[in-house]
């Protein structure tokens, strides 16, 4: 007979998404469970670029990284092009952070409030009664637990142990596409030669090594780097690790590393939100409801935006006794959509678009200031393009791309795709009765936008 325990809300996962979500419940009263497969040396062990921008805790009232959670300071971007002969740089404070020790701080003081904490707890399967989730089956030292919960979170990242094991016909069990991933790998590197400008992280933007992503250097010293590349999935483009060893490993920079302090690679989703974070008794966060940001594949700051968003919705629904999704808890989705969704939404756009484009075609445009740094900047906090290619204002920029009018036109239409997946985000539906017709419309805009484009993927 397997062990049962009883919460009011069962965290499956504890990287940033799950243990962001123990930290904003620690003080609601409820009876919280947090549970991982790893241990405290493991916690937030996911290889990551480890780059995270300021805001992100201002505005998901997270405590700001400090001590030895902080590796480096960021205060800002530098995007090379494929020649590297253009460098835009966008200014911006963040931090390159010590994930483990971040992690940990959140799951201690959510602990020391009373959230329980299982660690090297597998958990296998949701526990489905009469058609509805009553809790998960985990394992631990040798010993079957059943953990009962009114709401259930799977924050286990993009594998979505729960997710995936739902019944079909809940839309939260949404199949994520290898188009729409990046494949991705780093290394934390010791390197032979000193890094330039240690507090600016590197973005290389170049189709031939990083086909469909980019590849970077983010320093956390003056010798220290965490290097890597994602490349878009599902059109059987090489390893990234292969990659990095048969090319990045012959330039100058990344081929002077002299000690490897870790190497690892996973999958980043890098597509629109899932069509919903809820269903009865359900919440997916993080990773699991694709809430990475689509252009730069970023995911621990919009991981904490969604466990904001779901610890309020949690908070009410318990206060409503409605644990169902025509309650509060649809209002984490309502939450998330009209917010940070709806610009992630509008960048997937513009990411099927920056897919696409030749080294050249790139190159061009990043020379000829097409998109500036303040522009890029601006994109990537609202989801707008910041040039406007619709009403074509800027004389100069019309100018020059009149010598590429495919581009134009191109650009004319991401523009106005752009704003049309922001809307419908923005009109996120009120009830989960809404759903099904708001996912046609979704998916209808998108397969009309990528026949406009002829991106056959
Ligand atoms: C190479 C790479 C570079 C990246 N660079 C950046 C970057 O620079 N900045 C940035 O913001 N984002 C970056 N990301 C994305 C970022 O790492 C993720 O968005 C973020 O970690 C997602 O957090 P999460 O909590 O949703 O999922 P995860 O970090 O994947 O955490 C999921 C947790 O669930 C646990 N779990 C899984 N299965 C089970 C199970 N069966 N039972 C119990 N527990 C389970 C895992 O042990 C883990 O602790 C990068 C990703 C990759 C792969």
């Amino acid at each position: 007979m397997a062990k049962q325990l009883n919460y009011d809300v069962v965290i499956v996962g504890l990287g940033p998404a799950g243990s962001s979500l123990a930290y904003q419940l620690r003080k609601s009263g409820l009876k919280v469970a947090g549970i991982d497969l790893v241990d405290l040396d493991g916690i937030w062990g996911k290889p990551c670029g480890d780059a995270i921008g300021e805001h992100h805790f201002h505005e998901n009232n997270m405590p700001i990284p400090s001590g030895e959670a902080v590796a480096n300071r960021v205060e800002g971007i530098d995007l090379y092009s494929p020649s590297e002969e253009v460098r835009l740089r966008v200014k911006g404070t963040g931090f390159m952070i010590n994930r483990n020790a971040y992690g940990r701080m959140l799951l201690s003081e959510a602990e020391k409030s009373g959230v329980d904490l299982y660690l090297k707890t597998y958990v296998s399967h949701p526990i489905l009664e009469a058609g509805k989730l009553v809790g998960v089956k985990a394992r631990s030292n040798g010993e079957e637990i059943e953990f009962r919960a009114k709401v259930v979170v799977d924050a286990t990242g993009s594998s979505g142990v729960l997710r995936r094991r739902l019944p079909k016909e809940w839309p939260v069990n949404e199949v994520l596409k290898p188009v729409d991933m990046n494949v991705a790998y780093r290394r934390i590197v010791k390197l032979g030669e000193e890094i330039e400008d240690p507090n600016y992280i590197r973005i290389y933007v170049n189709q031939e090594i990083a086909p469909g992503g980019y590849w970077w250097l983010f320093p956390k010293s003056e010798y220290v780097a965490n290097i890597g590349l994602g490349v878009q999935g599902g059109r059987g483009y090489p390893h990234p690790k292969k990659i990095y060893d048969e090319i990045l490993m012959k330039r100058k920079d990344v081929g002077s590393q002299q000690e490897v302090y870790a190497d690892a690679g996973a999958a980043v989703p890098t597509r629109r939100p899932a069509n919903t974070l809820v269903w009865d008794n359900f919440l997916g966060i993080g990773d699991n409801g694709f809430t990475v940001n689509p252009i730069h594949g970023g995911g621990m700051g919009y991981a904490m935006n969604a466990a904001f968003h779901a610890a309020k919705a949690i908070i009410e629904a318990f206060e409503a006794n409605d644990f169902t999704r025509y309650g509060p808890l649809w209002k984490a989705n309502l939450g998330y959509m009209k917010g940070i969704g709806a610009k992630q939404a509008s960048l997937d756009i513009f990411r099927i678009y920056l897919q696409e484009l030749s080294n050249d075609e790139i190159e061009w445009g990043l020379k000829n200031g097409i998109m500036k740094a303040e522009d890029a900047y601006a994109t990537s906090v609202t989801g707008e393009l910041k040039a406007d290619f619709s009403v074509l204002d800027k004389v100069k920029l019309l100018i020059k791309l009149l010598g590429r009018p495919s581009m134009l036109q191109e650009l004319v239409t991401v523009s106005r795709y752009m704003k049309k997946a922001k809307e419908l985000y923005l009109n996120y539906p009120e009830s989960p009765d809404e759903l099904p017709v708001w996912v046609e419309k979704v998916e209808a805009l998108y397969k009309e936008y990528k026949g406009k484009l002829g991106v056959t993927w």
